[in-house]
């Protein structure tokens, strides 16, 4: 018997894939340019279902690539032509609400909004909210601790996820809670990417919703006054609920796309948002106002309606799918530096495009100095999807030497292996890898994924140098 006959046996024919049609909407995440057709895809129907066939996939020595929605940014979920999929959509029920304690206890393959739609009736929301919160799933937030325009203040996935219930590849159940002792693992999983194990039930933090909130947006000449100031708004002590910037191309595209009023004339526009009591809200949107002015802002909104606030966002929320309408093809990257860089940043961003010949789309969460340059190419031109990898992999690399990071939300999956080279030296790899082996020993929890093996690095020759000495030294070089 295969592993397919195996998997058809213990979770019904109905709920295995593994035809060329059937399988085609599996075959990538939301980094479409890398593509495989899985050697299946099991779709299990319960919790027990998923214990069989990671059972099945251990006997058969089969790779397991666990899928939430899809909407990866960075190849998490790209099969391997070996492994089956694991997709975990039907398991979207919201186990419990408890509106008293204030949590929502969930399977993981229910959409981030549908958290908050369930609970609106008790005042209460879910606060993380990635601009694809209409389809990903809760599951896969954790996997990638993923963030969104509210994690400024509110914090990231790992802030507002109390406890996890996960799978090894044995099928045999861990708990991981905020209150045990010792080790944190809860933040461990938070953002393990699949490696580690398979989640299967997620108690999330609830909050309740501010009484009010108020967008400011306001319109600079330059970029870096706008960078500038979104370091003074923190500087004050305000912490507004998100502080989101867009330069010139992204706005004008979200207007064109969205048609909300934005500043076309503007280099850079930002949008800031504070929420609390009607007094708080007031008070802290008018001292918004005031510091972006000295700042240089030209023109300042201030939001008078939920309508006219909602609507501000929309052109910021639909900003990729508008860019998007600009070029066949965009490459979304996602570094995150200090927020005192952002000018320098920026600058470097434009020089690199002016060398390698590709427009950049600047949208970025400035609040947590979390960057998303969209770079625009075209995949059907010989070598352009090869040209924008080298400039994407440079951004990253920049992001590090400037202090920052190479992922602030969307993860490493396939996208940044390289790059993890360049941000860790041997000994810190070494202790992924051990990670890894603790919680998988057997390997097969999405291989290949986001830790690069030591061998990678020292073909691709970006390695980190630490303290002036060769990394890898005893390996060979290529
Ligand atoms: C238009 C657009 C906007 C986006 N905006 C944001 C944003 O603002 N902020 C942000 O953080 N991200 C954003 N993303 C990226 C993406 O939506 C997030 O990373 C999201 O959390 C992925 O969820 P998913 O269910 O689609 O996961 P998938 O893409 O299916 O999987 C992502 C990773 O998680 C693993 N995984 C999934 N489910 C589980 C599970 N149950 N157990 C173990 N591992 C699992 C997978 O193996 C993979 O490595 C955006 C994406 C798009 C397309």
């Amino acid at each position: 018997m295969d592993v397919i006959q195996a998997l058809t046996d213990a979770i019904t024919t109905k709920n295995v894939l593994s035809s060329v049609e059937s399988c085609r909407p599996y075959e990538c995440d939301g980094l479409s340019a890398y593509r495989e057709k899985p050697l299946a895809v099991a779709l299990p129907d319960n919790v027990e279902q998923v214990k069989a066939v990671l059972r099945i996939c251990k006997q058969y020595k089969v790779p397991v690539i666990t899928r939430g929605s899809g909407t990866g940014l960075a190849g998490g979920t790209l099969p391997l032509k070996d492994g089956v999929v694991l997709g975990l959509s039907k398991l979207s029920e919201i186990i419990k609400i408890d509106p008293l304690q204030r949590i929502a206890v969930v399977q993981p393959g229910v959409r981030n909004i549908a958290v908050s739609q369930a609970v609106e009736k008790y005042g209460l929301y879910y606060a993380p909210d990635p601009s694809s919160q209409i389809a990903c799933s809760i599951g896969g937030n954790v996997a990638e601790n993923s963030g969104g325009v509210h994690c400024l203040k509110y914090g990231l996935t790992v802030h507002n996820v109390l406890s996890i219930k996960v799978l090894n590849m044995d099928g045999e159940e861990s708990n991981f809670d905020e209150k045990d002792d010792g080790i944190d693992l809860l933040a461990l999983m938070n953002g393990s990417e699949g490696l580690l194990g398979v989640i299967v039930e997620i108690k999330l933090k609830l909050l309740p919703k501010p009484e009010a909130a108020q967008l400011v947006m306001a319109a600079f000449h330059s970029v870096s006054d706008c960078a500038d100031a979104v370091t003074s708004v923190l500087e004050q002590g305000i912490i507004p609920a998100g502080l989101e910037m867009m330069d010139k191309f992204s706005l004008m595209a979200a207007e064109e796309f969205a048609k909300v009023g934005y500043p076309t004339e503007a280099e850079a526009l930002l949008l800031c948002e504070v929420d609390g009591s009607h007094a708080q809200v007031q008070t802290d949107a008018k001292r918004v106002a005031d510091i972006l002015s000295q700042k240089g802002a030209y023109k300042i909104t201030v939001s008078q309606s939920e309508k006219e606030r909602i609507a501000l966002w929309q052109g910021r929320k639909n900003a990729f799918p508008a860019v998007g309408r600009f070029s066949p093809d965009y490459y979304c990257m996602d570094g995150t530096i200090p927020r005192n860089k952002l000018a320098f940043v920026l600058e470097e961003i434009d020089r690199l495009s002016g060398i390698y010949g590709l427009k950049v789309a600047n949208v970025f969460h400035a609040g947590d100095g979390n960057l998303h340059p969209l770079i625009l190419y075209d995949a059907n031109k010989e070598g352009e999807l090869q040209l924008t990898e080298k400039f994407g992999t440079e951004i990253l690399n920049l992001c590090v030497d400037v202090g920052g990071t190479i992922t602030g939300e969307h993860g490493v999956g396939v996208e940044k292996l390289n790059s993890m080279c360049h941000q860790y030296n041997t000994p810190e790899l070494e202790i992924f890898h051990g990670i890894k082996a603790v919680f998988d020993d057997t390997g097969l929890l999405n291989p290949g994924k986001a830790v690069p093996t030591l061998h990678r690095c020292a073909e691709v020759g970006q390695m980190h140098v630490h303290n002036n000495q060769l990394p890898h030294p005893h390996l060979e070089r290529f």
